[in-house]
């Protein structure tokens, strides 16, 4: 993915017309094209000076695997420094949801999580976020399907990547590029107060995303270390401004652990804290990474939520197509800490 001003920059240097920029532009953005020799619009001498230039690709695929019926598909990405990148498309009958990663690896370090156990290796650019999303788009394509929402919840935590993450949603919305809907697109954080109020700030009109894990700040430490700089009061105030601020509902998603956070304690503090109209809850059920904890039986899930519900909470429980492809939520990087090179 290459953004619209240093196409432009280039065009420039290379004395030709601004339309110029626009149509490598509308051919990288609209027609997802991968290299400059397809783009026969352009002169052949110019094509070449683009390819010596440009690198129209910001990551290179190295492989993707499809859960069964396709309800899945993950691709390993590797930047062009050498390290590991993955994301996530999730198929559903009138959705096709992409899953970006923000960051190689992850600096909160949540219990549960795979990617948080690399560590942080760096953060992604917009383009190489845009990049996963795009490679996703060209797949579809042939399925004659394309690309409905965007969800940054993959690797990392994208308000430790703020600039980086908004610029990714603004090119994503560009109506003259890839024109993705701002309310196709959400933005998950695991509860960065500052990052929750800028938020709140920006024009467009994109979905935030909480995620909770824990109803009480004594657990919520353990399973969250960021809890202990943000700790739940003051998350929940943020969103309350939130709320004020944009006039849009927050979305917290609960990653339910048998017998950890799925208890009577926690579902009564869960309950008196995500009250509707403005806040949703979506359980997600734990995904093995080999560690300490347990995934919930459907039952157990089923009955966490009925009882969230009786409470009053506006509560859904998500499907989790990945799970055969360790895709699923918690699962990214799980087996590909040997593959990156610079620890
Ligand atoms: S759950 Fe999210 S915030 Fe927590 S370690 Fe994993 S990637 Fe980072």
């Amino acid at each position: 993915m290459i953004d619209a001003p240093t196409i432009a920059a280039v065009m420039t240097d290379l004395g030709e017309p601004p339309y110029r920029a626009r149509q490598v532009y509308e051919a990288l953005t609209r027609g997802l094209a991968v290299d400059f020799d397809g783009m026969t619009m352009l002169p052949a001498a110019l094509r070449r000076a683009l390819a010596e230039r440009l690198r129209p690709l910001s990551l290179e695929a190295v492989e993707t695997r499809a859960a069964p019926r396709g309800a899945a598909r993950k691709t390993l990405f590797t930047t062009a420094d050498g390290h590991p990148v993955e994301a996530v498309l999730m198929v559903y009958a009138k959705r096709a949801t992409v899953c970006v990663s923000t960051q190689v690896g992850c600096a909160v370090g949540c219990a549960f999580c795979a990617s948080g156990r690399l560590g942080l290796r760096r953060d992604l650019t917009a383009e190489e976020m845009v990049e996963q999303v795009f490679h996703f788009a060209r797949l579809l394509r042939g399925d004659e399907r394309r690309v409905t929402n965007v969800v940054f919840m993959g690797m990392g935590e994208p308000f430790h990547n703020y600039d980086e993450t908004l610029r990714a949603c603004r090119l994503l919305n560009d109506e003259c590029g890839f024109n993705l809907a701002a309310r196709s697109i959400s933005v998950s954080t695991v509860g960065v107060v500052p990052g929750i109020d800028r938020f709140a700030e920006e024009p467009l009109q994109l979905n935030l995303a909480v995620s909770l894990h824990a109803a009480t700040d004594e657990l919520r430490d353990r399973l969250v270390p960021l809890n202990r700089a943000y700790p739940l009061d003051d998350v929940f105030a943020a969103c309350a401004r939130y709320v004020r601020r944009a006039h849009r509902k927050v979305l917290f998603e609960y990653v339910v652990l048998r017998g950890v956070n799925d208890t009577d304690e926690q579902a009564q503090m869960l309950a008196a804290r995500v009250r509707p109209p403005h806040y949703h809850l979506n359980l997600i059920a734990y995904n093995d990474t080999g560690g300490e904890f347990a995934r919930p039986r459907a039952d157990q899930l089923a009955a966490l939520r009925a009882r969230l519900e009786a409470a009053g909470v506006s509560c859904t429980v998500r499907r989790s197509p990945g799970a055969e492809i360790e895709a699923a939520c918690g699962q990214l990087a799980l087996r590909r800490d040997e593959a990156d090179p610079q620890p």
